[in-house]
């Protein structure tokens, strides 16, 4: 068997232990005599794989008896439009702060159904900087503040939770959540696609104070309402069952890494060691300004951009593979989630060297 070290933004890489065990239960799962996905999500079977998942997801976020925990389908992209539809009333404003690619189409989607403010916006530094907070212009009344938490494509992340004041702070934590202990109440709402940084594509994890949940308006289809999502358990209607159950599995790897203070020392170590290979050497560059650079998409640049495609064709003949950059900004980005190992991030580190001293 032979695994790459898989630096993709998402679907991303999954610890090796959780495959290897959903691969041992495939066909006969908890003795059943059928897989996890040929259950019914009502049995008393699936239903206490559920509970445990949002049970060490609590556990492992701390997160507080007033918040429910909704296992949602339509990927972060649909919630970008529904977040608006349950949390504002029609006439209500939200205020929106743009710091990249996510946060501008969340806001884009918001637009469609809401009055949209824009807090703050990102495009002077072409994104590679988050606007200074004593410039935002942040409206009272508006229903919520929404940022992103991690610009996944440019590779620029918020590392403080910014002071909002009393309006509820919703977060777009897409590819960062599980990285690092988050104090939960500071936030309204914190939601992620389940791709990057959790489990298989299909799910999304929204994570809501439950008095948010009483000002949907009134009409909203049930089925886009997360109040009746959270009256049935995330079960209103056939959820994803397959991610659930990876992403619980998920949980419980991560718990045995010793949680989520373990995995931001490691975190923080794997991205220091790229950054820090990055700026030793005038081959490399980073844009993003320093005290924003993501610990999770580390995003470079060769000096010569002619080099790229060998870069991508050699690297991936060494195993490591999927560091090209997202189709709108170019040049390369690691994607060092949870999943990928410091001595994946070694090996790369290495590969750079290299690569610099034979081509650079
Ligand atoms: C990937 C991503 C999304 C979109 O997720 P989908 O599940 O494809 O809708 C939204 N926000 C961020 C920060 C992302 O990284």
């Amino acid at each position: 068997m032979s695994r790459v070290i898989n630096f993709s933004a998402g679907p991303a890489a999954l610890p090796l232990e959780v495959l290897q065990q959903a691969q041992a239960e495939l066909t006969d799962w908890n003795g059943s005599g059928m897989s996890v996905m040929e259950v019914s999500h009502r049995g008393k079977e699936f239903i206490k794989v559920a509970e445990t998942a949002e049970a060490d997801l609590r556990e492992l976020m701390q997160i507080p008896d007033d918040y429910s925990v909704l296992f949602l389908q339509g990927g972060a992209t649909t919630h970008f439009a529904l977040l608006p539809m349950n949390l504002a009333a029609p006439t209500q404003a939200v205020d929106y702060l743009l710091t990249g690619a996510w946060s501008k189409k969340a806001s884009k989607e918001a637009a469609a159904v809401r009055k949209v403010n824009i807090v703050a916006d990102g495009s002077a530094s072409s994104y590679m900087d988050v606007p200074a907070r004593s410039g935002w212009k942040l409206d009272p009344a508006a229903a919520y503040v929404h940022y992103c938490v991690n610009e996944t494509i440019s590779g620029l992340e918020m590392h403080d939770v910014p002071d909002v004041g009393s309006v509820p702070l919703v977060a777009d934590m897409s590819s960062t959540i599980l990285s690092r202990p988050v104090d939960v109440r500071k936030f309204g709402v914190i939601y992620a696609g389940a791709q990057k940084n959790i489990g298989p594509s299909g799910l999304v994890i929204l994570i809501v104070r439950k008095d948010l949940l009483e000002r949907a308006p009134a009409g909203l289809p049930a089925i886009l309402k997360y109040s009746a999502h959270a009256a049935a358990d995330s079960m209103l209607n056939t959820p994803p069952t397959f991610s659930w159950y990876i992403a619980g599995l998920v949980f419980a790897w991560l718990k045995r890494q010793g949680g989520l203070q373990k995995m931001a020392e490691v975190n923080k170590r794997k991205a220091d060691m790229l950054y820090k290979a990055i700026d030793a050497s005038s081959f490399y560059n980073n844009p993003v300004a320093g005290a924003h650079r993501s610990w999770m998409n580390v995003t470079f640049t060769l000096a010569d951009p002619a080099l790229d495609a060998d870069f991508l064709s050699e690297s991936k003949k060494a195993g490591l593979t999927n560091l090209k950059g997202h189709r709108d900004v170019g040049g390369m980005r690691a994607s060092i989630y949870n999943a990928v190992p410091e001595a994946g991030v070694a090996a790369l580190v290495q590969f750079m060297a290299d690569f610099e001293k034979r081509r650079g």
